[in-house]
């Protein structure tokens, strides 16, 4: 349905897109993944037809995006990072003003609205002004929009960011409740999401594809890293940095202070060796008591930290 070869794109000298090609089956739930600044919103901008590329193609059920863009628009609903909602109209009468511009036909409007606004749940609120609304309901509303004109193909620029717990939990269900007989990139730079909603994940990280699975396989792949948890009494730099020097450490952070010099550092490791008695000898050379030692289970989210830090994060610090 969605066939992205070779994409590049290029804002002066940097370089936001740096040859990413993969396709989207028909049906399918296709998540993009990465850290902000990865090239997701300008992947997503081009395939839309928003911006132009640098170079290589985009088809969308077979066509070309340059050359067919009004083929291709008709065919894709978008939900923009910051979608453009005015917020001085109710819910109805900018969803009636997008319907316009989307030239959908008149005599269903009314049917095809209320339908809509049932899907994502915003019937309740339809004669509200847009200004009054939660960021939970405005994403609704971005939603709504996207989906006037009945579009097979839909584009969801990380839909569920700066909603709070509950909106989040309420517009996963309104996604999946779309995916029925839709096609769907969602952009998202929490793990956890797509492992929820969707069927196979790209990762991307500064422009480039670095993997591309089903969040099964992307599970099965975590039972290759080992994961410590670690308490040490000393200096923390010292520690990290005699941490991240043994070979096996692919990454090491310090997580809590646990009491006064005494800190409390995850890292990751091959499952293939353990290095537990040559963190002991080490901490030792260091005169760093270690308090305990244990291992625990990796989640989807190292493999993305594994994958991301493999370009020489080695050593990350979180508060
Ligand atoms: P993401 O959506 O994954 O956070 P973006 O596609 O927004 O990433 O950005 C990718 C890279 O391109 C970033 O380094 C960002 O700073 C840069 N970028 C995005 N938009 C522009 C622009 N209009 N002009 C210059 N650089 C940009
Ligand atoms: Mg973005």
């Amino acid at each position: 349905m969605i066939e992205i070869k070779n994409l590049v794109k290029h804002y002066g000298q940097v370089v936001a897109v740096d040859d990413i090609s993969f396709k989207v089956k028909e049906g399918e739930i296709l998540g993009f993944l990465g850290p902000n600044g990865s090239g997701k919103s300008t992947t997503m901008n081009i395939i839309t037809g928003y911006l132009p590329s640098t170079s290589g193609t985009v088809e969308v059920a077979g066509y070309d995006i340059t050359t067919h863009p009004e083929e291709v628009k008709k065919r894709i609903g978008y939900l923009p990072e910051q979608p453009p909602l005015y917020k001085d109209m109710t819910v109805t009468e900018y969803l009636s003003f997008v319907s316009d511009l989307k030239k959908a036909p008149k005599s269903k409007k009314k049917s095809e609205l209320s339908d809509i606004m049932e899907l994502v749940g915003l019937t309740d609120h339809r004669k509200r002004l847009i200004d009054n609304l939660s960021k939970g309901y405005r994403q609704r509303v971005g939603l709504a929009q996207a989906l006037v004109g009945n579009p097979k193909v839909l584009i969801l620029d990380e839909p569920t960011v700066g909603l709070d717990p509950k909106q989040i939990v309420e517009i996963r269900r309104v996604i999946k409740g779309l995916a029925t007989d839709r096609t769907i990139i969602l952009s998202t730079h929490i793990l956890p999401e797509v492992s929820m909603i969707c069927e196979r994940v790209v990762i991307i990280n500064k422009g480039k594809i670095v993997a591309e699975d089903t969040p099964d396989r992307l599970s099965a792949s975590l039972s290759k890293i080992a994961k410590l948890n670690l308490t040490v009494k000393g200096d923390k730099d010292k520690v990290l940095k005699t941490l991240g020097n043994i070979p096996n450490v692919r990454y090491v952070t310090m997580t809590t202070k646990a009491e006064d010099s005494v800190f409390k550092y995850v890292l990751e490791t091959g499952s293939d060796k353990d290095i537990r008695e040559e963190i002991f000898y080490k901490m030792a050379e260091i005169k760093a008591p270690i308090l305990e030692i244990r291992p625990t289970a990796a989640t989807l989210e190292d493999i993305f930290i594994s994958v991301v830090s493999s370009d020489g994060i080695k050593h990350t610090e979180e508060e």
